[in-house]
Parts: C-alpha cells; sequence; structure tokens
C-alpha cells in the first residue's frame, strides 16, 4: 500500500525526531521514518553511551517543541562551569605560571544559570518521539530502513525494506553520518579523516555529580569529563560520569583491548588530576572521528539536515547543536514556502536553507579544525603560544565571554569583529 504526505523524514535520531515534531505542529503532514525499533526509557539501565553537550540555545529549542520537560524527567545534568587547559609537558612549559594555562567558564560571569546540560543522546530522542507521537500530523514508522527514493517531477516516492511504499513533495534525510538518502540523491562528501579516535567511558565516581566539565588537551587529543547523574541508593555517595579519552587509532586499539580493571588504572594514571576517584567502568565504546560536509544540502525533492549533511570533530560538542540549528532553518523555510503556496521542494528555498546552514556549519567547522591542530602537536612555539592565547584569554574576559556565548550557543552569533577574522581563515572556502 502507498501512502502520501507532505514530507518524509528519513532517520529519526535527535534530528530527525526534532524536525518532525516541528513540522507535524506546522500542520505538515509527516511520515518519520526510522529503520530502528522505537526507543524506550529504562532508568535502571546503564546511562547512554553516547552523551551530549546541549547548548543553551539547543535548550530552548527543545522547550519550544516541548521535549524539554520530559528529558528533565528522566534526567539531565545542568554544567554551570567549563574549564579547558593545556596538559603538554615541555620544559617550556615551567616559563608560564601553572594557573596561566588553564581557562574557565562559569554561568555567573556569561549572565545565564547554566553554561548548558549534559544529556544522553537517547533520552533526547525518546523525548522527541514522544513530542512528535503527540502531533496528529505525524505517522511514526519505526523498524525499517530505507530501501530505496525514486523521484518524478510531481512527487519522490520512498520504498521501506518492507515494500512499503510512500511519497512526498520532500524527503528531508537525517540519517546520520553515513546517510544513505544522501547516497541515494547522488550528493558527495568532502571528508577529513582526523588522526585520532574517540574511546568514550562510563564510569562511577565517588562524590556528589559535579558541576563542572572539563578537559585538557594533550598532544595525542583531549581527555574529557562530563557528569551524568547520581548513582542512586544501591551506590551512596556515587555518582555516574562520561570520559571521553582522544588518542591516536593505535593507542585507542590498544586500549579497547584491554580488560575494565587495566583499563580503569590507565585512566588513572593518564587522565588530569582534577579527575575524581573511580569506582567502576560500566560501558564502553569507541568512535572514529571525521570532519565531513556534504557537496550540496539538496538534491531535486532530497535535502540533507544533521549529521547528513556535515559531521565535525566532536571536541567541542557541537554537532547535535548545529543538527537543531538546521532543523530550526529548515522548518521555517518550508512554512515560507507552504504560505507562498509553493512546492516544497522549490529549489531556490532549498538554496537559501543552504545559504543560511552552510557558512555556519563551516565556521564552527573551521574552529574546531584550528583546535585541534593547535593542539594534537608538540612544537614548542606553539606550545608557548597557546599557553599565551590561554593566558590571554583569561586576560580578557568581554572578548573571550562574547565567544564562550556563541560556542555555548547562549548567542546566536558571533561579535562581528571575530566573524569577519574567521571569514578570513585560510582552507574556509574548501569546506
Ligand atoms: C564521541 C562523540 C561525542 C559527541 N559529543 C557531542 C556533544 O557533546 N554535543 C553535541 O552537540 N554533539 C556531540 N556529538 C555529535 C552528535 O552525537 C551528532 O551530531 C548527533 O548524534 C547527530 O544527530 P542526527 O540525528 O543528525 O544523526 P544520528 O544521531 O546519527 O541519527 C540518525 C538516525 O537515522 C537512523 N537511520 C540511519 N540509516 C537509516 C536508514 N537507512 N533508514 C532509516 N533510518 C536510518 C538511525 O537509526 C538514527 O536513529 C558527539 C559525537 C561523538 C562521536
Amino acid at each position: 500500500m502507498t501512502q502520501a504526505f507532505d514530507i518524509v523524514i528519513v532517520g529519526a535520531g535527535m534530528v530527525g525526531a526534532a524536525l518532525a515534531t516541528g513540522l507535524g505542529r506546522e500542520g505538515f503532514n509527516v511520515a518519520m521514518v526510522d529503520r530502528a525499533p522505537a526507543p524506550a526509557f529504562n532508568p535502571e539501565a546503564a546511562p547512554d553511551i553516547r552523551v551530549s553537550a546541549l547548548s543553551a540555545g539547543s535548550e530552548r529549542y527543545l522547550q519550544n517543541l516541548g521535549a524539554w520537560d520530559h528529558i528533565l524527567n528522566m534526567r539531565a545534568t545542568p554544567y554551570r562551569r567549563l574549564a579547558v587547559w593545556d596538559e603538554t609537558s615541555h620544559p617550556l612549559r615551567n616559563l608560564l605560571p601553572r594557573t596561566s594555562n588553564r581557562v574557565e567558564f562559569d554561568a555567573c560571569g556569561l549572565n545565564t544559570p547554566h553554561l548548558g546540560h549534559i544529556v544522553e543522546n537517547s533520552i533526547t530522542q525518546i523525548a522527541l518521539w514522544h513530542t512528535a507521537a503527540t502531533e496528529p500530523s505525524v505517522t511514526i514508522l519505526a523498524g525499517n530502513g530505507v530501501s530505496g527514493i525514486s523521484r518524478t517531477d510531481e512527487q519522490a516516492t520512498v520504498t521501506l525494506e518492507n515494500s512499503q511504499q510512500l511519497t512526498a513533495a520532500l524527503v528531508i534525510g537525517a540519517d546520520g553520518a553515513q546517510s544513505r538518502v544522501r547516497d541515494m540523491a547522488g550528493i558527495g562528501v568532502t571528508r577529513n579523516q582526523y588522526g585520532q579516535q574517540a574511546m568514550v567511558i562510563s564510569v562511577r565516581y565517588q562524590g556528589q555529580v559535579e558541576d563542572i566539565t572539563w578537559q585538557g588537551f594533550y598532544p595525542s587529543g583531549p581527555r574529557a569529563f562530563l557528569p551524568l547523574y547520581s548513582a542512586g541508593p544501591e551506590y551512596p555517595g556515587e555518582s555516574l560520569a562520561s570520559l571521553v579519552w582522544y588518542d591516536s587509532p593505535e593507542e585507542i586499539a590498544r586500549l579497547k583491548s584491554l580488560s575494565n580493571e587495566v583499563l580503569m588504572a590507565e585512566i588513572q594514571t593518564n587522565f588530569p588530576t582534577e579527575l575524581p576517584h573511580l569506582t567502576h567502568i560500566e560501558d564502553r565504546a569507541n568512535f572514529p572521528i571525521a570532519r565531513q560536509h556534504a557537496k550540496q544540502y539538496s538534491a531535486g525533492r532530497i535535502v540533507l539536515a544533521g549529521d547528513a549533511a556535515h559531521t565535525i570533530n566532536p571536541l567541542a560538542g557541537q554537532g547535535v547543536n548545529l543538527g537543531f540549528q538546521d532543523a530550526q532553518c529548515l522548518q521555517s523555510i518550508l512554512k515560507e514556502a507552504r504560505r507562498a503556496g509553493e512546492d516544497l521542494a522549490n529549489p531556490s528555498r532549498l538554496a537559501s536553507y543552504e545559504q543560511l546552514r552552510r557558512p555556519a556549519n563551516r565556521r564552527m567547522m573551521l574552529t574546531m579544525d584550528a583546535f585541534y591542530h593547535l593542539f594534537s602537536n608538540r612544537v614548542p612555539p606553539l606550545h608557548l603560544l597557546r599557553n599565551l592565547g590561554l593566558g590571554t584569554a583569561r586576560a580578557l574576559p568581554f572578548a573571550r565571554n562574547q565567544v564562550a556565548r556563541y560556542a555555548m550557543g547562549i548567542d546566536d552569533e558571533l561579535p562581528a569583529a571575530i566573524r569577519q577574522l574567521a571569514s578570513r581563515l585560510p582552507g574556509l572556502k574548501q569546506l
């Protein structure tokens, strides 16, 4: 049987499910398709290995969609402080005071109650499936991937693995970094594999839930701490956290082969001294790290959003925050197209979506690359420069706070002077 919709969204991760909710609210007749079954919350289960630092901007968006309260009712951890520092051991380090290589932002200094929340990806996704399900014009089709998409001048037809067919004026590919929709649309990517991978480790530690997330930069990659929630009455006085260890693929492969006991000892030796006392490893997983950007965001009746359009180095935790910005932009463009009585796949509307989103996504990719290259080397002048840089950042609270407010999604735009500087950085045009 063929079902007809205005829009078919393929991929109901955080970005696809947010789009389905928002478009459903606008009265579009939407199919939200995911190959995975519907996610469910189990308060007893170990935390999802995938967690994201959601910015204040993403929080506002999720509030507007009605998902934020569901998230808080399950679990989310606000962080009020964020610290970064250089952990390279080098003789030049002795030339500088110990504190000069550390920058700490706190919510009070940025005039905001918190800097963001650490939320398990599955929790955000469950909350958004719930809000999508409450929209009468949204149909959720879970448990079947997409096997084909055909297009005519009038419509696109999406075929699912169970042979079900869905027609629509527009197909949104929100099916993640390995997007099949993107491949089916014939859209290529530019890709840069970093010389690092990430191991994410869920741990229990002794102490109350921390209100700080931090990242120490080593030449082989950063090591980060993201606080989660209390471990509950079964483990009194203990809390959960997510650690991220970035390193060379060879080192990550070695860490992967270790037993939990040996890995725990490695973490305790190799993480910064700020790490609380760990008591248990709950779970772990490895992630490849690549910068990837679709060569175009749309082709005919297909348009991309979220990781299907771009993936960035996760070191500053901005991937889904950018995806949510894509979703908001695309939703308002489609609303405009419908108000003007146009085809939802009007090429000039989809081009304006790309014109708005590509530079913003590219700017964030480039900022992450600059961080990656600045910190992933042992060249003494650069070491000195970044320490001085961190020291200068401490000494210039106004400029620092402006950039921090942008990076954390509190402000929507960088200050004009910094935007101009970023637009002159080499390599921007290739992304
Ligand atoms: C180590 C690490 C740490 C990160 N930390 C952060 C962070 O702190 N903050 C942040 O903002 N971002 C972070 N990110 C990035 C963030 O996880 C991604 O940007 C985000 O998950 C992208 O969401 P998405 O909905 O676009 O794609 P995905 O989460 O990949 O969802 C895609 C969905 O599509 C479905 N799907 C796939 N193929 C098909 C198909 N053929 N048919 C139907 N359905 C399909 C999948 O089942 C899935 O539900 C991190 C990433 C990594 C690797």
